[in-house]
């Protein structure tokens, strides 16, 4: 077996890469662009090599850079993950000149599916059922609105070279048609370099299924089933799952041999994957053949029990198929969900941000082998870690593994109901949102599930429930008396202790369009919560790490409060919710008052120091006041106090979570 591979990609691919070499005992050299040198997959890899700037342009694609690189580390293979260099021809070829192995199929295959027009050709004369279309090379205008009135609309055009989603024009009407063209090859010319279309017959309420091929070198190609991907946004993933449902045995069979033929015809090798459109009458068509390890692969390798990243090295290595088709077997249920750095509320866009806060589910990392009450994370971040501009927007895949599909949809759920994000827009509500849908728990599926149940999918968000906001006004609470569970007895929580009588407080949380008006009454021993006309006795029993236990009139809640600047952001019963504490003097610090370092929320530029070093300050006093993203924050006195020393001066800019001042509480 190989000893060294150099893994050229980045993110989760990267690091699923490494763990399965690390476990076959290879070495691994990773590759990174300036914006991950911290970044996980080169703490994975035993070896890494600085490849350029972050621009993919300037890095991940650079060939020449990374075959030198391997070269240099003493690789022997390089492993191109998907996206990237995966399927491209050159590289492919270039690695073989440079006597490395390259993981993945021949550059003839690789070219013989590279362009969908070319690959819809061959798979005709291999005997592989099309979608109605045309896709030869003729690209005149006139002649393809004339192909297009004769496949009846709507139609579908393509970028031949497309991937991703992109490049694809739905028309209604022959009137519409030349305008779309015109668009679709300024996409296509934009987003692939290569303007050359394909029309076809475009379906209504098609499902997406995909067949996994595995070919040697030996001769020998498997299927190792499908997977369902019907569940898209913008004909993009969003879950996937194997084995598709209501499939019948006598489809799969008949769609695993049209895969294995596909592959065949263009000397297949490796992992590949035979992406039909399918019909609820049974009938598929040839779609397009991805040749390289898909995301979605994780599935498979739930059901199968193989480790599909094993088998591309064993094949490159030149070994022979782990499995014969009749050794493989489906067991049980996967589905995957990905984890996207998305807005679903603002038409899926993608976000960025840093992870200031991840809690995952129980799970195991990577392989199905340590995948955990059949809970798998393939992620290639950690807390802390951002996702930036530069890539794709994916932050995980959480796959889970049941006996049925009952089973893993229940994991699913509960397994997105412990996963916390803090610190960007993410779309794991809306995943759960849609695992627990009528249409895809009852199994509705076809390409158009999101849009369909959009009302469904995007309720009217309910208002912060009493549980929800007194858990966020005991963190509160919890943080001005010291921290940690301190204030579970309210004679330490000097805030509120008045000689003379109870303190009355008010609290406004902010939540989208809603405000939050909470008093609060601190009395001997609890609190007295009033909202609206709603009132209850509230008191901390505990707050760990990870959770906070809170008892509201007598009955115990459990939560998870994470606070980010003036946002409390509130995990509880399977929900997130976020309120923002309008506090109308101090913007930062009360968590550090004890410690008395007071640090900068976010990333921002130092407007005007208010204060001196020595003076004597009240609480609340404004001490300093930060500006990012054309907003200003103030930072004020936790308590009476002594400025002990001013850390920064007008004009610096301060990264997030740096000292400002040191502050002794008097
Ligand atoms: P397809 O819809 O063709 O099966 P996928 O949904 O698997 O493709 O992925 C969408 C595109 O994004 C692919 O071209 C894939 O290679 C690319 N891609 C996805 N994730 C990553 C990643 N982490 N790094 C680089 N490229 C990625
Ligand atoms: P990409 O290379 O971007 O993955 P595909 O050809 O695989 O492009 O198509 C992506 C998605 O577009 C499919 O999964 C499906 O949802 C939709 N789609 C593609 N072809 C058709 C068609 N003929 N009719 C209806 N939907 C289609
Ligand atoms: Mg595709």
């Amino acid at each position: 077996m190989f000893t060294k591979i150099l893994i050229a990609n980045r993110g989760e691919i990267a690091c699923r890469v490494a763990a399965t070499a690390r476990r076959m005992g290879i070495k691994t050299v990773a590759v990174f662009s300036e914006a991950d040198a911290g970044a996980r997959h080169v703490a994975l890899c035993d070896e890494a090599v600085l490849i350029g700037p972050a621009p993919a342009r300037e890095s991940y694609l650079c060939g020449d850079r990374i075959i030198e690189a391997a070269l240099a580390a003493g690789a022997q293979a390089i492993h191109p993950g998907y996206g990237f260099l995966s399927e491209n021809e050159g590289f492919a070829s270039a690695c073989a000149e440079a006597g490395l192995v390259f993981i993945g199929p021949p550059p003839p295959a690789i070219r013989a599916m590279g362009s969908k027009s070319a690959a819809k050709s061959l798979m005709e004369q291999a005997g592989v059922p099309l979608v109605p279309g045309y896709h030869g090379d003729n690209q005149d205008p006139d002649f393809l609105r004339e192909q297009a009135d004769r496949i009846g609309y709507p139609v579908l055009l393509k970028a031949s070279a497309g991937g991703g989603g992109k490049g694809m024009r739905i028309v209604e009407h022959s009137a519409d048609f030349t305008a779309a063209l015109a668009s679709c090859k300024r996409e296509a010319i934009s987003s692939f370099g290569d303007d050359a279309v394909l029309v076809e017959k475009y379906l209504l309420r098609p499902r997406h299924i995909e067949i996994q091929v595995f070919a040697d070198n030996h001769g020998d190609c498997v299927y190792l089933f499908e997977r369902d991907c019907s569940v898209q946004r913008r004909h993009q993933k969003v879950l996937e799952e194997a084995p598709a449902p209501g499939m019948t045995e006598l489809r799969r069979k008949a769609m695993g041999e049209a895969a294995v033929a596909a592959a065949r015809a263009v000397g297949y090798a490796g992992a590949g994957t035979v992406e039909f459109i399918a019909q609820s009458d049974g009938s598929f068509y040839f779609m397009e053949m991805n040749t390289r390890l898909q995301v979605e692969h994780p599935v498979t390798e739930m059901i199968t029990g193989t480790d599909l990243v094993e088998w591309q090295l064993r094949v490159a290595y030149g070994e022979r198929l782990p499995k014969a088709q009749q050794d493989l077997a489906i067991s049980g249920h996967a589905i995957e969900a990905r984890i996207y750095a998305e807005n679903p509320e603002k038409g899926f866009l993608p976000s960025t941000g840093t992870l200031r806060h991840l809690r995952t589910p129980d799970a195991g990392m990577f392989s199905i082998a340590t995948a955990s009450d059949g809970v798998r994370i393939d992620s290639g971040v950690r807390e802390g870690d951002a996702i930036s501009p530069f890539y794709d927007p994916m932050i995980a895949k959480l796959i889970v593994w049941g006996r049925d599909r009952a089973e893993a949809l229940s994991r699913m759920s509960q397994a997105l109901s412990r996963y916390q994000i803090v610190g960007l827009a993410n779309n794991i509500a809306f995943l759960k949102r849609l695992v627990e849908s009528e249409a895809f728990a009852g199994a509705d599926l076809d390409t158009g599930l999101i849009e369909r149940n959009h009302t469904a999918l995007f309720p009217v968000l309910a208002p912060a429930s009493m549980q929800t906001l007194a858990l966020a006004t005991a963190a509160l609470l919890d943080e001005e008396s010291g921290g940690a569970g301190g204030a579970a007895n309210p004679w330490a929580a000097t805030t509120g202790w008045r000689m003379n009588g109870r303190l009355q407080r008010q609290l406004e949380f902010a939540e989208e369009e809603h405000l939050h008006a909470v008093t609060v009454e601190y009395r001997g021993n609890d609190w007295l919560l009033r909202q609206g006309a709603e009132s209850c006795a509230m008191t901390i029993v505990g707050r760990g790490a990870q959770d906070m236990l809170i008892k509201l009139g007598g009955v115990a809640v459990r939560g998870a409060v994470v606070r980010d600047g003036d946002a409390f952001h509130v995990f509880a019963g399977g929900t997130h919710a976020v309120l923002t504490y309008a506090d109308p003097m101090a913007h930062a610090g009360e968590a550090e008052a004890d410690s008395g370092r007071l640090t900068a929320p976010m990333p921002g530029k130092i407007v005007a120091v208010l204060v001196s070093q020595g003076d004597s300050v009240a609480k609340s006093t404004p001490l300093l006041i930060m500006e990012a993203m054309k907003m200003e924050h103030t930072i004020a006195a936790p308590a009476n106090g002594v400025v002990e020393a001013i850390l920064y001066a007008v004009g610096d800019q301060v990264a997030e979570g740096a000292q400002l001042l040191s502050f002794k509480p008097v």
